[in-house]
């Protein structure tokens, strides 16, 4: 019988719930043990661990968040933390681990297994931004969850004839604010794969005025600048007041989609079924609709290429 451990670690995202239940379950099925990791990497070094039933994942498919909470522990990153938390794998007879997500807990994956201890990762952001993978679980969440924050602001700024600055989340990716702009039919979406420039965004402004355009909505990726930044910027040039509202933590929350449940799902199995077949140290991910792996080194060496640079373009053509 072996014996896999489970942990969430970064930020949470909606659908991590989703992979945890597939993976208890999977491996029960097996006939294997599994063991749930507390708090990420802290918990890990610390032997927060406790074996899995069947019993701790039902009813949990829908909901948001992580039942194994999540935590940042920087002192994974020393020596000190990274001997502590096999001391703890050893001592629990934990013989492979999946760690669920983003990219610093990839970087935690990397160093298992480097060290020798067979992890897997599985690719889990709200933010879409790491290499091996189209998607990302909870992103497809989170852009639903931003769809409809701007629809609703879209209401109030036509009825008062408004500008509206609305800072999505993403990190330093702007596919949260390109699919979410896109889907909401925003003036102007502002990413940071794309180079800034204000004087072509206040001349659009303009010309969306003189056609009498009621409302100007500018979704704005966190890491391009801040909304209010931004909003000062925009000022700058005259009589363009704009309303700022940064959308924050409810894109993290929610019940997962529809898509972010399926991925997951996909995505926990597939990471037990590579540990049955001997394969670690790799990542899961999609490419187009087939589940993929890739070396976990190899792929955080890659840069990442967005699967949704198309819609950059579309952007350009179609938002003003
Ligand atoms: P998100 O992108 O959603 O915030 P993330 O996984 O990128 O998620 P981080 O805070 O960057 O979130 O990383 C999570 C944890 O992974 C860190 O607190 C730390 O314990 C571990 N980690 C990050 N970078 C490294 C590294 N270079 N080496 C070892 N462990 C790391």
């Amino acid at each position: 019988v072996k014996r896999i451990g489970v942990l969430t670690s970064g930020g949470d995202a909606p659908g991590m719930n989703a992979a945890i239940r597939a993976i208890v379950r999977k491996t029960i099925y097996d006939g294997n043990e599994i063991y749930g990791i507390r708090y990420g990497y802290r918990g890990l070094a610390e032997g927060d661990i406790y074996q899995m039933t069947i019993d701790n994942v039902s009813d949990l498919l829908a909901r948001g968040g992580t039942m194994l909470y999540t935590a940042r522990y920087p002192e994974f990153k020393t020596k000190e933390g990274l001997e502590k938390a096999i001391e703890q794998l050893k001592k629990f007879g934990i013989d492979s681990l999946i760690v669920i997500g983003g990219d610093g807990s990839y970087r935690g994956a990397r160093s298992l297994s480097q060290a020798g201890f067979p992890t897997i990762g599985i690719p889990g952001t709200i933010d879409n931004d790491i290499p091996g993978t189209d998607y990302t679980i909870g992103f497809d969440t989170a852009c639903n969850t931003a769809l409809d924050a701007i629809d609703k602001l879209r209401d109030t700024a036509t009825s008062h004839i408004r500008t509206f600055v609305i800072e999505v989340m993403g990190r330093n990716a702007g596919d949260i604010a390109l699919v979410a702009g896109i889907g909401s039919g925003a003036e102007q979406i502002i990413i940071p794969e794309a180079d800034l420039d204000m004087d072509l965004i206040v001349s659009e402004i303009d010309a969306g005025r003189e056609r009498g355009k009621k409302h100007t909505i500018i979704v704005l990726a966190e890491g391009v600048m801040s909304g209010h930044e931004f909003a000062e910027k925009l000022s700058a040039y005259g009589n363009y007041h704009a309303r700022v509202t940064v959308l924050g933590h409810v894109q993290r929350g929610g019940s997962p989609s529809a898509r972010d449940r399926m991925l997951a799902s996909s995505f926990g199995y597939a990471a037990v079924e590579l540990l049955s077949q001997g394969k670690s140290g790799v990542c899961v991910g999609i490419r187009g609709e087939e589940i993929v792996y890739g070396d976990i080194i190899d792929t955080l060496d890659q840069k990442r290429e967005s699967v949704l640079k198309p819609l950059a373009k579309i952007n350009e053509e179609i938002s003003y």
